[in-house]
């Protein structure tokens, strides 16, 4: 049986889809990961190109010599890692079935943010705090492109 992966941006201009098993899924503590996700780390996980379907035209940022980013120029999600001419890197939040996909490894660990060791004993909102965001919660509209083609 053949897996099929699919995911995209938020607003749903750029997606993707991607056939069989996905290669090593990592996340990664760098700098420039940190940047270019505007996030505390990169979540990636390989796929091979000759694999990979787009629709819609992603934007395209040449971080370094070696790695171009892919993102979506209408809403800024980011997208991918582009690497090599065989396999490249999509962001695990950006498919459809992110939770299926757990990292195996951490990349770059020692430029980690430090607090990131801690994030797990962090505490929830208090109940009543709780409750006022669920109200909140109830009445906000997604704009954002389902989880799904
Ligand atoms: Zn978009």
């Amino acid at each position: 049986m053949t897996e099929r992966w699919t995911g995209g941006c938020q607003c749903g201009a750029v997606r993707f889809a991607v056939e069989g098993p996905l290669g090593r899924a990592s996340i990664c503590h760098c700098r420039m990961c940190q940047k270019a996700f505007g996030s505390p780390f990169g979540a990636l996980v390989s796929v091979p190109v000759a694999e990979l379907i787009w629709t819609g035209e992603r934007g395209r940022f040449q971080s370094s010599n070696k790695v171009t980013r892919g993102f979506c120029a209408g809403c800024g999600t980011p997208l991918t890692f582009e690497w090599g001419e065989t396999y490249i890197d999509l962001a695990i939040a950006a498919f459809d079935r992110a939770g299926e996909i757990t990292p195996a490894i951490q990349l770059d660990r020692e430029s980690r943010l430090l607090w990131i060791d801690h994030v797990a004993a962090l505490p929830g909102r208090p109940p009543q705090e709780a409750e006022a965001a669920a109200a909140r919660m109830a009445k906000i509209v997604s704009y954002q492109h389902p989880d799904h083609d």
